[in-house]
């Protein structure tokens, strides 16, 4: 068989490990690989390349994603999806491998649904958004490399009785202000899907400092409130100015973790062993420690929740 391979949308640190992954597990089992690059934008352009075993040595550990990533908005409509699927014709793909976050999975889930071309998905963002799987590739990256700045602000906030605001990524979804709070001690965490009370956290940090707290962290993720607003709203309650660090695209990059690079390669296999048990139009996953594939619309269908239990206990931890 001839697998064809992409990475879409937001880059996540892991997703050439996956890459590497389908390419030495598809070959080993005595099948081709193609990559397309740059999304579904290599497709509808027919920018694609063979991927042989030396395509992929040294990818393990990069960061980023050789084969490019894009977002293609043209993919939303049904024509260009029917041009992408003349193209994997064109080029004899039997499958297609599409690793990415929601959008790419209802790409995916979309050029399945108007040509019955096979599809599956290996989920790869930094947000852990999607609702299906425990996890995603590049979470556990995202995570540490906040963890690292954290331990680095850390050190200074100790020496001048600091109020330090750190804001990370997450639009929509606090999956990485609540891991990252919660293993780097942080005092509050702010996420999108929890309102939070100003007053009550200008209480608490006056209260601390009563008692002699040297320094205060609130984790604010992106989507819980723009970090300029909320440290004016802070000074102007408290007469305290808080130290603003926005972290970016830091989070995004670096050498995949072990944990990440173990899921992205247990998830290429399982997105290959779709192909070859002709299992078609899949979204693969990990529950607990198993390893899964179910219906990719049903897939983009389950919501992420924010682990509730998780956020109040990291209140009582604070
Ligand atoms: P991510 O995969 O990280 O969520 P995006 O939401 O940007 O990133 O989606 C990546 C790409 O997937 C888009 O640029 C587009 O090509 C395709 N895509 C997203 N949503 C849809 C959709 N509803 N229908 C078809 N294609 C889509």
């Amino acid at each position: 068989m001839k697998i064809a391979i992409l990475t879409s949308g937001g880059d996540a640190p892991g997703m050439n490990a996956a890459v590497r992954g389908v390419v030495r597990y598809a070959l080993s089992q005595g099948h081709e690989v193609i990559g397309y690059m740059r999304g579904y934008q290599g497709i509808l352009e027919g920018d694609s390349e063979p991927l042989v075993a030396t395509s992929v040595s040294n990818m393990i550990g990069q960061g980023g994603t050789f084969l490019q990533s894009d977002r293609c908005p043209e993919f939303l409509e049904k024509e260009c999806r029917l041009r992408a699927f003349e193209q994997l014709k064109a080029d004899k793909v039997d499958a297609l491998i599409a690793i990415g976050g929601d959008g790419t999975f209802r790409g995916a889930r979309d050029l399945y649904v108007d040509t019955g071309f096979p599809v599956i998905g290996i989920p790869a963002t930094i947000d852990n958004d999607m609702g299906y799987t425990d996890f995603t590739i590049g979470f556990d990256t995202a995570v540490n490399n906040v963890l690292n700045a954290i331990n680095c602000l850390r050190d200074t906030m100790h020496s001048h009785n600091k109020i330090t605001v750190v804001e990370v990524m997450g639009r929509k979804c606090g999956n990485i202000a609540l891991a990252s709070g919660i293993s780097g001690g942080a005092e509050f965490i702010l996420v999108p899907e929890i309102p939070f009370n100003i007053n009550q956290i200008v209480d608490e940090v006056k209260n601390s400092q009563r008692k002699g707290k040297r320094s205060n962290l609130i984790v604010l993720a992106e989507g819980a409130g723009k970090m300029e607003d909320f440290c004016v709203a802070f000074e102007m309650l408290s007469g305290i100015k808080p130290r603003q660090t926005r972290l970016g695209f830091i989070q995004r990059g670096g050498s995949p973790t072990y944990r990440d690079r173990l899921l992205a390669c247990r998830l290429a296999k399982q997105a290959v062993d779709c192909v070859l048990e002709g299992r078609g139009n899949r979204a693969v996953g990990i529950h607990g420690t198993e390893y899964f594939d179910m219906d990719i619309e049903e897939a983009v269908n389950i919501k992420r929740k924010i682990d509730t239990d998780l956020y109040n206990f990291a209140e009582l931890l604070n």
